[in-house]
């Protein structure tokens, strides 16, 4: 990938994900690692290396790497595991979106028959009370 130096130089201080992408990562856009705490079995997160806080920063480039990413990521998590089900994919972008890390990176959260009570509506659940329609 002929942009990657210029990408890969990019890095943050104290970034808890840019140090990841500094051990792990050899010659892409972007990668995949375990949450450290995750919300379900193989919780997943795909980073692009370049620290920018938004997913929206990224190029096209990035953004195609990050969601080739997730395809990848998906396939193998249904094949090692045939109790997932369903998944929620999800970025929370911004402080007021619940965003943590600022770092964008986008979710891969394994879903599980009977993994909650009622699953019904899913992401819509994050605001509690205007999650019918
Ligand atoms: P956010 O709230 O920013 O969307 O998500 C940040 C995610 O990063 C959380 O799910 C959190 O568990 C995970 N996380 C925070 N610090 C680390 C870390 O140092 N390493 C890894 N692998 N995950 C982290
Ligand atoms: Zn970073």
């Amino acid at each position: 990938m002929q942009n990657w130096i210029k990408y890969k130089s990019k890095k943050e201080e104290d970034c808890p994900f840019c140090e990841i992408c500094n051990i792990i990562a050899k010659n892409s856009l972007a990668i995949p690692f375990d949450d450290k705490y995750p919300i379900a079995e193989d919780h997943t997160l795909v980073v692009p290396l370049r620290h920018t806080p938004s997913f929206f920063d990224l190029d096209s480039h990035e953004r195609n790497a990050c969601l080739s990413l997730v395809d990848e990521m998906r396939q193998m998590i249904l094949k090692k595991d045939d109790t997932v089900t369903g998944f929620n994919i999800g970025i929370n972008d911004g402080i007021d979106a619940g965003q943590t890390v600022f770092h964008s990176h986008i979710h891969i959260i394994p879903r599980r028959k009977g993994d909650v009570a009622n699953p019904r509506r899913g992401i819509r659940n994050i605001i509690h009370n205007r999650r019918s329609y």
